[in-house]
């Protein structure tokens, strides 16, 4: 499946509603507060709100200018963690699911008896 990237309309009418400023949002003492950086050519990113892999359309509502650091942090702590938990997900919809490390799980040559005694399966 390939991106669907916005369309250069849906971006220049992104660009106007920023306003000249990233469209994110940061950590502030009294909450989350509109991030202050001004857009510059280069330092600055069309985004998915919601990640194409998600299912984000390629629409102005869901199209958000990002600063490069705003960009980063989003895809690392919200996109990244998101479409992993997605896949875990649809992975144990059709019955894969990841091998427990743990001695003793069904996933182990091992088992431990109620009395303790550890044997074979
Ligand atoms: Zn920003």
């Amino acid at each position: 499946m390939s991106r669907r990237e916005f369309s250069k309309q849906i971006k220049r009418d992104a660009f106007l509603r920023a306003n000249g400023r990233c469209e994110g949002m940061i950590d502030a003492p009294h909450g989350r507060v509109r991030c202050p950086v001004k857009l510059t050519i280069g330092k600055y990113h069309y985004d998915h709100d919601i990640p194409d892999g998600l299912g984000g359309e390629p629409i102005l509502s869901n199209c958000v200018v990002l600063c490069v650091p705003c960009h980063k942090e989003k895809t690392v702590k919200r996109d990244v963690p998101a479409i992993a938990k997605t896949k875990r997900i649809q992975d144990r919809e059709i019955g894969i699911r990841k091998p427990s490390r743990f001695a003793g799980s069904r996933d182990s040559k091992f088992k431990k008896k109620i009395s303790g005694e550890i044997v074979l399966r």
